[in-house]
């Protein structure tokens, strides 16, 4: 029995296939990959052999092998507050950031939430992403890379180091706003590597691609020739952004752009009547692999737009649905699309009905990841969340309340979460570990 690597607790670790947390002080745990020694949750390198440890397990779920839901370990957490921007799982974690600017840190196996930072008033409205940075070294020690919160307002990119407790904040270029109200618009971030990409405008309303290197305080800008746009997203080693009847991408010299299929209309914010539907606050491009869905709309239904990314070459497909429907990914990032009584999965432009449930509601993001799926559903008894394994278990979610918006599913090694806005306008957090 491995006991807990967390200073003065001593308690027995709960292991699970490369991730786990301590019986005692209930705090993540990771293997790392090189010795198998055990680390914490946020641990950027193993403390026994120095190898960079990697991304936490997201799929190490291990409730796909619970025989029933009812040996699950279940906890509930309002907050007295809405989230905007989708909350994201990091080192064992749930990462938020409130419409008032705290950023917190939820503990799945803990059942409680507690305030790591004050970005204050302002902040809120845009992506929360979380990536490994490398600040200059002071005194010519050399960089040390550390996870950082990074998000976005008009007048700055902040970041904020979360086991050095260092800000950083750097503004849009000469003339520009950075694009960073996300509740509206599909406009927020994406990064990959250290670098972070986002939107800006000038004052003609002109829209750039901005890449910002947080470690080194830089940032170049590459005009889009467009007025309107979604976005950014990477896909490969491409950055796309999109208006209603084109995109723009740019392979890191250029942008160029490219007309979607006639009768395609890209949706660039939330609430469009036809567009499919996917989690409150989330960033709406799919990425798996060189493939990328953009919703919108042909002939009045639901559609998207499948992008496959490779060199040179980029053919378009129109995938359209027949009805309402809501999407999100799956744990291997594949499209999930969750229509009345189905929930289909996407091979580049192929659906396969993974989960066939005529109560599946088609309004609410669905999950599907380690053989376990789990939507909403309408029922004599109102509106419940299903899940299915090798039977199906219906809960609840939250008690005594109604449910108006759900951010969507993520896991974080053992543990599911589910974070939902309730009709009193609050949001809250139910979560379930192995
Ligand atoms: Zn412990
Ligand atoms: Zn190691």
């Amino acid at each position: 029995m491995a006991t807990c690597i967390y200073p003065g607790c001593g308690g027995d670790l709960r292991k699970f296939d490369g991730a786990g947390y301590c019986v005692r002080c209930l705090e993540p745990v990771r293997v790392c990959g090189s010795c198998s020694g055990w680390n914490r949750g946020l641990a950027p390198h193993c403390r026994l052999c120095s190898q960079p440890l990697g991304s936490y397990p997201a799929d190490c779920l291990a409730l796909g092998q619970l025989d029933g839901w009812d040996r699950a370990k279940r906890h509930d957490v309002t907050i007295n507050e809405n989230l905007w921007a989708t909350p994201r799982a990091y080192g064992g974690y749930l990462w938020f950031l409130t419409a008032g600017g705290q950023l917190c840190r939820y503990s799945p196996f803990q059942g409680r939430y507690s305030e790591q930072h004050t970005f204050g008033p302002g902040v809120g409205y845009s992506t929360l992403l979380i990536g490994e940075i490398a600040p200059a070294g002071s005194n010519g020690r050399p960089p040390r890379p550390e996870p950082f919160a990074i998000t976005l307002n008009a007048s700055n990119l902040i970041a904020f180091g979360m086991l050095s407790r260092t800000p950083i904040e750097l503004p849009p270029p000469d003339g520009e706003r950075f694009l960073a109200d996300a509740v509206q618009e599909f406009q927020g971030m994406d990064s990959a590597g250290g670098a972070v990409w986002c939107l800006s405008a000038n004052q003609s309303g002109s829209i750039s691609l901005v890449k910002a290197d947080i470690a080194e305080r830089r940032r170049e800008k590459w005009d889009l020739g467009l007025k309107a746009a979604a976005g950014p997203v990477l896909v490969d080693s491409y950055t796309l952004a999109w208006g209603r009847d084109e995109f723009a991408v740019f392979d890191g010299e250029h942008v160029r752009k490219q007309p979607f299929p006639s009768g395609f209309s890209a949706a660039l914010s939330a609430g469009g009547a036809a567009c499919p539907r996917t989690g409150l606050g989330r960033r709406p491009a799919v990425v798996h692999d060189q493939d990328v869905y953009l919703p919108g709309s042909f002939g009045g239904k639901p559609a998207f737009a499948n992008i496959c990314v490779r060199a040179g070459v980029m053919p378009i497909a129109t995938l359209r649905l027949q009805d309402a429907a809501a999407y999100a990914q799956d744990s291997e990032s594949r499209l999930i699309v969750a229509a009345e009584g189905r929930l289909d999965q996407y091979q580049q432009a192929n659906p396969n009905t993974v989960w066939a449930d005529p109560q599946l509601r088609p309004d609410r993001p669905p999950f599907s990841g380690a053989g376990l799926h789990a939507g909403f559903v309408q029922s004599a008894a109102g509106e419940l969340l299903r899940f299915r394994l090798r039977r199906s278990f219906d809960t609840n979610l939250p008690p005594g309340k109604n449910i108006l918006d759900s951010h969507g599913f993520c896991t974080a090694g053992p543990a599911l979460l589910c974070t939902y806005t309730s009709s009193d306008g609050e949001a809250a957090i139910t979560s379930w570990h192995a």
